[in-house]
């Protein structure tokens, strides 16, 4: 292999910007590998805060990560760009042009070598084909979806506000995605009263959220205890949670359920189902499975090509897959941080991944938090309403700032935004 392999990872996401951070200490730094990293969006954010972006309670400027000048600080490169497609047979990958918002073009399609490729787009919600979901649901996939959300939001509140109605609003999926954005829906209003008292004179518009879950429970992927707990701590903010309610359709006024039932909804969300974005049909013929996730070896290459690897929400072990969590997403990207070099420089094989299951947690704003530990123990709930499991899935977020920026900054970062609380508003406003 050539003495300065080339490495594209595509995707800055959660396992991307964490891969790429690391190999360009290891790899970038001291000259072995030129490591470039393709994104199509400018900048990074964690993506399980996206609800909180969504409902506004977290600030855009504060809580992403600019990928130029992260690259600048850490040994490799950056490009703009969505890969549209790979050509495996020159070892190239094609990006579409880049565009401005009027639709002008910036830079036209490229092409760009690799001697390895690391593909990490993440993934989206999955519709399941449901007719006008497209057309008339929001989704919070990324931060643009989060942030047209949040305008779409605070529009319909300051709506309602001026009409002396209500404003309700219907999210499908009652996964962490679903649950924790009717939560935090309700914490930013919350926050929200004061203003309006102070500024208006007038409390702010009463909220009917409905939280749409086509299995038996809420949260399936957690122990039954919790999915009750949270369905309870749901209701008793005023969340209307409906179980067994199967979405057969989806218009501009609100959802039509399989039992032939209407829940109107001014604001729709999707927030069901994954699959990896609908470009990886477009990847050098390589496996996929249903849900368009690239099919790979434990050791996370595919399963077609071992130049190219794939991990994170987009990939799917055969045989033995993984739930697509930041989990998995964050323990694969420091799998391949350690083992590529050494592939990339003598040709060794990297080993299998393995999964080492640390639990899950949901927060439910500042109302309520449960930890799920492997084994079946739960913590959370109780007096302290899960305050210790709020902590722990906030530090999650913390742990990976400090993994991307260092101690020091990872820790005057967390320190910023404690002072922050006392100077801004804590929910946005405009
Ligand atoms: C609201 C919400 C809450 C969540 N809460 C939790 C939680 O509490 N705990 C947990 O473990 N998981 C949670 N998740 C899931 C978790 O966020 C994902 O599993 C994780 O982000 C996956 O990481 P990834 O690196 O595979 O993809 P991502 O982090 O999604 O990153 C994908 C990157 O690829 C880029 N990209 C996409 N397409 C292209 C393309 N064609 N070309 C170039 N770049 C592209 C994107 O811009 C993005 O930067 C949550 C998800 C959501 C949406």
């Amino acid at each position: 292999m050539a003495s300065r392999s080339e490495i594209l990872i595509v995707g800055g996401g959660v396992a991307g910007l964490s891969l790429a951070t690391r190999l360009g200490k290891s790899m970038g730094k001291p000259g072995k590998a030129r490591i470039t990293l393709i994104d199509k969006s400018f900048s990074h954010v964690w993506k399980p805060m996206l609800h909180c972006f969504a409902s506004g309670t977290l600030s855009n400027e504060n809580d992403k990560v600019n990928f130029i000048s992260q690259a600048s600080g850490h040994h490799f490169e950056f490009w703009p760009g969505e890969v549209a497609s790979i050509d495996r047979e020159n070892r190239e990958v094609v990006l579409s042009p880049l565009l401005e918002a009027d639709g002008t073009v910036v830079l036209e399609s490229r092409r760009m070598k690799y001697d390895t490729i690391v593909i990490a787009i993440g993934s989206t919600a999955n519709d399941f084909g449901t007719p006008g979901v497209k057309e008339h649901c929001m989704s919070i996939d990324n931060l643009v979806d989060a942030n047209a959300f949040n305008e779409k939001f605070r529009m319909e509140l300051l709506r309602a506000f001026a009409n002396n109605s209500e404003l309700d609003i219907a999210i499908v999926g009652g996964g962490a995605t679903g649950v924790q954005l009717a939560a935090e829906l309700h914490k930013a209003l919350e926050i929200v009263g004061p203003y309006n008292l102070h500024a208006f004179g007038k409390a702010p518009p009463k909220l009917h959220v409905t939280l749409l879950q086509s299995g038996e429970r809420i949260l399936p992927a957690f122990p039954e205890s919790v999915s009750a707990a949270a369905q309870q701590e749901l209701e008793h903010i005023g969340v209307t949670v409906r179980t067994n309610a199967r979405v057969a359709a989806a218009d501009e006024h609100g959802f039509t359920l399989k039992d032939g039932s209407y829940v109107p909804a001014k604001l729709r969300v999707w927030a069901a189902g994954v699959r990896a974005p609908e470009v990886t049909t477009a990847y050098g013929g390589l496996t996929l499975n249903r849900t368009g996730q690239i099919l790979v070896n434990p050791n996370l290459s595919s399963i077609d090509d071992e130049r190219i690897f794939a991990l994170g929400d987009c990939s799917f072990i055969q045989n033995d897959p993984l739930p697509a969590t930041a989990q998995v997403a964050r323990q694969q990207a420091r799998h391949l941080a350690h083992y590529l070099p050494a592939w990339i420089e003598r040709g060794q094989k990297v080993p299998g991944c393995i999964f080492h299951n640390k639990g899950a947690i949901v927060a439910l704003g500042k109302y309520n938090g449960w930890a799920a530990l492997p084994g079946g123990t739960v913590w959370g709930g109780g007096i302290s309403h899960g305050f210790w499991a709020r902590m722990a899935h906030l530090m999650l977020y913390r742990q990976h700032q400090i993994e991307l920026f260092g101690y020091y900054r990872g820790l005057m970062s967390f320190y910023s935004d404690w002072v922050e609380t006392f100077v801004r508003p804590s929910v946005r406003l405009d």
